[in-house]
């Protein structure tokens, strides 16, 4: 089995323990790809981190990169997180008094930190409004019926459907959620596991009807790392030698065209030769 890697494909800290799933027996391709997957990869699920905090580093995220969201995420803990003399600290309560424009100098490197910063002051004055902080808004993530988490973390201006399932992933340690970022939803496509015109929400929906929910949480994370390692948006794996491939056996190929070198957006249909 192979160890995990050094670097956090996931977006930020995640609190995981290593799993072991079956990986022989398979009733859908989906679940194929993603028992290959888990022959290739750790083994993981997820759940237990704070989700508020899993909140507010989505939002900082989301269209940027890792690398530019963990300096703003440190910057925000160092700023308003907790230190060692008050115990009761809350980071939403903290966040929801926070001044608009000291928040957005502190995440600028994230990019976006004028409307970034708007979500999270947002965000934390909801979440101490209706469920009292942190704490109790963290309780109802891992109680709370995972529709009904979802539905309420869409409610909230700036969560969008894939910050919504990663809070429920990996706060809420929810099986049967399968977050779709960039990566499954090139991945997912071009392989023909859902339609190629198929958006965020219905692929999400194809995936999580074929995948065995304890496989989803695993499965979200190992896509993106087979999509950062082989099948990257302009240069899948294919394209130079269809043994480079470990998938090439469950891929359709749909916008990539090995013969000729053309990768289109599967959307766009089969890749012109
Ligand atoms: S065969 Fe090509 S398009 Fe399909 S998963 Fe592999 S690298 Fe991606």
């Amino acid at each position: 089995m192979p160890e995990e890697p050094q670097e956090n494909i996931s977006g930020g800290e995640t609190a995981s323990t290593a799993a072991r799933f079956t990986t022989s027996e398979a009733e859908t391709r989906a679940e194929a790809v993603v028992n290959d997957l888990g022959e290739r990869y750790w083994q993981k699920t997820y759940g237990g981190t704070n989700a508020f905090e899993s909140l507010v580093r989505t939002i900082l995220s989301q269209n940027t990169s890792d690398v530019a969201s963990q300096p703003a995420h440190d910057a925000l803990m160092e700023r308003y997180g907790a230190d060692d003399s008050d115990a009761d600290h809350d980071l939403a309560a903290a966040l929801a008094s926070a001044e608009q424009s000291a928040l957005a100098e502190t995440i600028s490197s994230a990019g976006l930190y004028n409307q970034k910063s708007s979500m999270i002051i947002g965000a934390a004055e909801r979440i101490c409004d209706e469920y009292g902080g942190a704490d109790e808004f963290g309780a109802f993530v891992r109680e709370e019926p995972a529709t009904a988490v979802r539905e309420a973390l869409l409610d909230i201006h700036g969560v969008g459907p894939k910050t919504a399932d990663c809070v429920l992933l990996f706060a809420g340690g929810r099986d049967g959620v399968f977050p779709v970022d960039t990566h499954v939803h090139r991945i997912a496509r071009r392989m023909g596991l859902a339609p190629a015109d198929a958006d965020h929400e219905a692929v999400r929906e194809h995936l999580e009807a074929d995948i065995p929910g304890e496989k989803c949480g695993f499965g979200h994370t190992a896509m993106i790392q087979f999509g950062r390692e082989f099948c990257s948006a302009r240069e899948p794996a294919c394209l130079d030698d269809p043994e480079a491939c470990p998938l090439y056996d469950h891929c359709d190929r749909v916008g990539v065209s090995p013969e000729s070198g053309a990768v289109v957006d599967p959307s766009k249909g089969a890749a012109e030769e």
